[in-house]
């Protein structure tokens, strides 16, 4: 097979493997589209979880089924299905006690890209497809599709974690794909008012057609004290992060937050970093604002819940898609932009 790889750090190209070999309980597919991700940025060009050598990237697609186990029940050949960036192995004991996306160990239950080859990849392996993969709704698109792999899943993820109620104000920081899918689920959730953080015009245009009542640029001063000021500083019940950066945010996060409110976050942290928030900002220890981050929980029953809020009209994931590209040798291209972030960038697909 062929592949579109993390050679080494700073380093990607093109490469042939053998074809994955397949247990009795997988499948393996061929992408129909796939996406690159910031996280595939953070891997290659920030060393965030360490080096990987002639690993193929990519955990976002949308699929085919080429071949498939024996044991495997719901997915035959040719079935058209959608791959969650996140496969976790059920029998763990982490999935066992809720936390499927750590099975076998921390972050373990994300294997594209991570613990072995990813969807960029003319065949891609998947580990227990009855437990992971999810048919393809009739009529989807298959770039619209790929959204559903870590975008909707993650975003939404963060305001599962915050516990978003009807009528919260929200603050949401970072306005890329996976925080307009964080503002677009705390709308779902029944928010009241939303404050969207981000500065590029068109993440901006489709947070408000999203739900955001608020946009605040970080640019324009400090974000805990805007949101404050508009707040009269009572703040905001949750603050959900999918971008900043960890020597600021968190702080603002908690400077921003009411007693007993709830920090979530989604960001793909630099491994190196240390978090900073003064103490005072978390009520000298004692404000009962939570903190909490998680990768976006996987499988199928997730995927297909998610894929009805597609196709019952409550969520369109074509807002995110600025740019498309047809054909796997265009990969390079959809990953060198989403390196760049030009200012009308969201979110890239490659049609294969
Ligand atoms: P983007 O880079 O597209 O978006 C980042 C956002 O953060 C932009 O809106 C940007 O504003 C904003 N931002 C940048 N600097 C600051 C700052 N100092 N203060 C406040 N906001 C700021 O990222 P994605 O949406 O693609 O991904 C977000 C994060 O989620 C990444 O770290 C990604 O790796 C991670 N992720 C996590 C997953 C999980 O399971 N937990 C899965 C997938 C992704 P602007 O550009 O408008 O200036
Ligand atoms: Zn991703």
């Amino acid at each position: 097979m062929r592949g579109f790889a993390m050679i080494g750090p700073n380093e990607t190209g093109f490469i042939e493997k053998d074809d994955p070999e397949m247990g009795p309980r997988d499948a393996l597919v061929k992408p129909l589209a796939v996406a690159p991700c910031t996280s595939d940025i953070h891997t290659v060009y920030e060393n965030a979880i360490g080096p990987r050598h002639n690993m193929i990237l990519g955990h976002e697609a949308c699929g085919e089924i080429v071949a498939v186990g024996d044991e495997v029940k719901d997915f035959k050949v040719g079935d058209k299905v959608l791959v969650p960036a996140v496969t976790p192995d059920w029998s763990k004991l982490e999935s066992q006690a809720g936390y499927a996306s750590h099975s076998g160990g921390m972050l373990a239950g994300w294997k594209f890209s991570n613990f072995k080859d990813g969807v960029f990849a003319t065949r891609f392996h998947v580990n227990d497809a009855d437990g992971n993969l999810a048919h393809l709704p009739l009529g989807m698109d298959p770039g619209e599709a790929c959204m559903l792999s870590d975008m909707i899943p993650t975003g939404l993820h963060a305001d599962e974690m915050a516990n978003v109620q009807y009528g919260d104000t929200v603050a949401v920081i970072g306005i890329g794909p996976v925080g307009l899918m964080a503002l677009r689920g705390a709308v779902l959730h029944g928010a009241g008012r939303i404050f969207a953080v981000g500065s590029r015009p068109k993440t901006i245009e489709v947070a408000k057609e999203y739900g955001a009542t608020d946009i605040i640029d970080y640019h324009q001063g400090d974000i805990a004290d805007q949101i404050l000021k508009l707040t009269d500083n009572q703040g905001v019940d949750k603050v959900l992060i999918a971008g900043g950066d960890t020597e600021h945010t968190f702080d603002q996060a908690a400077r921003m937050t009411k007693p007993g409110g709830a920090i979530s976050n989604v960001a793909y942290l630099n491994g190196n970093d240390v978090l900073k928030i003064k103490a005072a900002d978390w009520g000298v220890g004692m404000s009962n604002i939570t903190i909490d981050g998680g990768l976006m929980p996987g499988g199928r029953l997730r995927m297909e819940k998610l894929a009805s809020l597609i196709t019952n009209g409550r969520l369109d994931p074509s807002l995110m898609i600025t740019h498309k590209f047809y054909g796997f040798e265009k990969i390079p291209d959809a990953l060198e932009l989403m390196h760049n972030k030009p200012a009308d960038l969201i979110k890239p697909v490659v049609y294969c």
